[in-house]
């Protein structure tokens, strides 16, 4: 492991940050308080800083002569989840909410990454260092954008970094290409005529029409797309009926479909609606239909993605970096940054023996990966923003 002897030094602190981030979660736009600690820190850092972008996003920036610019992001929601470690001495203070996903660590890497950045010599561009809302199914990311991130903030390239319990601590993985896949979400509605369930034949079967339509729908992926491809079809949810005499006259069916290509995203949606406008024309049933275009595929340049890679070998050493691993079928909003600038999107292993993944009430963030994850910001920013070798 290569840490500055600064950042190594800087530990305690981003801890004391972290647990402090992990104590005050806040979900999807309601980071105020999350965001008027980071903006304290930045100005403290020297950093010029811009707040409210997308309600509590934060900027802060960094200027060092001309040459190349680049963003730097960490996200800073938390889930609407509640935490089951009350023995924790750090555990949520807010019931119902909880940062279940680790980025409470993201904020603090980047701030202890912000704080060595500013004594760093050599460095000649400008950094932008964003402070994200609303990761977790909202699409900060995309309101950003829509409200004119990059136009403030001129950007050559993005970066963003995940940590990742399914990789061991002291590992990084970062690839040229997709690495998490898009999220859609679909609704199927089957209605017609219901009837005594002894007497079928004098209504309509949404009920068999419903699971018959979820066989179907397992088609796609296994008879339609490349089986060198990915995709993911799940149906999650069935609601129909009341008791067990009477045949429904509706039924509801949702689910989530994934691909890592834009191409095959969109042949989902369209076979997804094929079938089911099929399949409920054969029953004789009425269709309604919502089709929800959530996240895109997270997709690195190639450029980008070798700079990312070539930061975490400086830190973790070449032995300890995957630039094969498959990608998630997870998804990640950072996509729509990647959709708008060339970058790449990193995982850092947080794995320990026993401990709880993303998303779970017991889930914690890593605090042995803090210096990791901070040097390979400064690795980033010294590889874009370089006046001399680094
Ligand atoms: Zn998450
Ligand atoms: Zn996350």
């Amino acid at each position: 492991m290569n840490i500055d002897p600064f950042l190594q030094g800087l530990v305690p602190e981003m801890t004391a940050w972290r647990q402090d981030f992990h104590a005050h979660p806040e979900i999807a736009w309601e980071e105020r308080r999350s965001s008027a600690c980071i903006t304290q820190l930045l100005t403290e850092f020297g950093y010029e800083v811009t707040t409210g972008l997308a309600g509590t996003g934060v900027v802060g920036t960094l200027r060092r002569g001309g040459g190349k610019s680049v963003m730097l992001r960490a996200d800073m929601d938390a889930l609407a989840m509640t935490e089951a470690a009350p023995e924790r001495p750090h555990r949520s203070l807010h019931p119902g909410c909880m940062h279940g996903c680790g980025h409470d660590g993201h904020m603090a890497m980047l701030l202890g990454a912000a704080k060595a950045l500013v004594r760093e010599p050599g460095l000649s561009g400008t950094i932008h260092l964003l402070f994200q809302p609303a990761e977790e199914n909202e699409a900060g990311a995309r309101r950003l954008v829509e409200e004119g991130l990059f136009q403030r903030f001129p950007s050559d390239a993005v970066f963003g970094l995940h940590n990742w319990p399914g990789l061991p601590a002291g590992v990084m993985a970062v690839r040229p290409g997709p690495m998490m896949a898009s999220c859609d979400l679909f609704e199927i509605g089957l209605s017609g005529k219901g009837a005594h369930a002894a007497m079928p034949h004098l209504g309509q079967d949404v009920v068999l029409a419903a699971a018959q339509l979820v066989s179907a729908l397992q088609a796609i992926v296994a008879r339609q797309i490349d089986p060198l491809d990915s995709a993911v079809v799940s149906v999650t949810q069935i609601e129909a009926g009341s008791t067990w005499n009477v045949m429904p006259a509706s039924a509801l069916l949702r689910g989530t479909a994934r691909a890592l290509k834009a191409e095959t995203r969109a042949f989902l949606a369209q076979r997804i609606e094929e079938i089911a406008s099929t399949q409920a024309q054969a029953a004789g049933l009425h269709l309604s239909w919502r089709y929800d275009q959530r996240y895109p595929p997270t997709v690195n340049s190639r450029a980008e993605a070798l700079i990312a890679r070539e930061a975490a070998a400086l830190v973790v050493g070449e032995a300890h970096v995957q630039d094969d691993v498959a990608p998630s079928m997870g998804a990640e909003d950072f996509a729509f940054l990647l959709a708008e600038r060339p970058g790449a999107y990193a995982w850092l292993g947080a794995g320990k023996a026993g401990a709880a993944g993303l998303h779970n009430e017991s889930y914690d963030f890593n605090d042995a990966i803090l210096a990791i994850g901070a040097q390979w910001w400064v690795r980033v920013a010294k590889l874009v923003c370089r006046n001399e070798p680094v």
